[in-house]
């Protein structure tokens, strides 16, 4: 249905599409769902137009509060679940009593140790048997970012595809959209965090700062993903979206 927004609906049905075509090519696709900006876009796309994509979200436990605030208002508005991910109890208790409770600052060693426990595993579960997962991933985002593909084969993933619907998009027609539909979203982003993770490790930043200079700010730039998306890029699949 078109809406009300400056966005074009030209770049709303070709994100419907690449959707649809995902779930053609793939069978079953899952949506890993990161509550941020971006991701408001993609429930709404996906459980409006293209229900059979599962969407997940993983709860790594130090969330902030306005997030999970965020789950429920989700979850109230569409009539849907998430399904949620937790990171296995052992290996949490094990890492936090050799590293600490807030061992992650310590060092890159260890906050990748933290993420891989409790994102990195737990969407491996996630992603178990699924044909594709879809992510909300934008070329501005970062410059490493800038660099992903449409669809492409996640070869840290068993060689699942991965398909990133909104990369073409900017800042300006995400907030548009979000707008537009009056959907929830994190109130965070009004308080200066462009990209929302864990609550230890995320802050907000000045404006116009790179959207994802507040999350690990204590590492320098070049280590800053949690490991989902690694920056090495692989084949790029030929599928009938492109
Ligand atoms: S973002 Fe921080 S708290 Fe969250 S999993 Fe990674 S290191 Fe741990």
């Amino acid at each position: 249905m078109p809406f009300m927004s400056q966005i074009p609906q030209a770049k709303v049905d070709r994100t419907l599409e690449h959707l649809r075509s995902a779930v053609r090519d793939y069978g079953r696709v899952v949506y890993s769902n990161s509550l941020g900006a971006e991701s408001m876009v993609l429930t709404d796309l996906i459980w409006s137009e293209v229900p059979e994509i599962e969407i997940f979200t993983l709860d790594t436990g130090r969330l902030h509060e306005e997030t999970y605030s965020l789950i429920e208002r989700l979850e109230r508005r569409y009539q849907r679940r998430f399904k949620v991910y937790y990171p296995d109890p052992a290996s949490i208790e094990a890492w936090v009593h050799g590293k600490g409770i807030n061992g992650f600052y310590d060092s890159i060693e260890n906050r990748q140790g933290c993420c891989h426990i409790r994102k990195i595993e737990p969407f491996r579960r996630a992603i178990a048997g699924a044909g594709a997962w879809v992510t909300g991933v934008r070329h501005e985002q970062s410059a490493s970012r800038a660099q992903a593909v449409a669809v492409e084969v996640d070869a840290a993933n068993g060689g699942i595809a991965k398909i990133s619907p909104i990369l073409e998009w900017t800042h300006d027609e995400v907030w548009d959209y979000i707008r537009a539909k009056k959907l929830p979203y994190n109130p965070l982003h009004d308080k200066g965090y462009p990209s929302i993770g864990c609550a230890p490790c995320t802050r907000a930043v000045e404006p116009g700062a790179d959207s994802r200079s507040g999350r690990w700010w204590w590492e320098n730039a070049d280590s800053k993903e949690c490991g989902l998306h690694p920056k090495t890029r692989v084949v790029t699949l030929n599928k009938s979206v492109l």
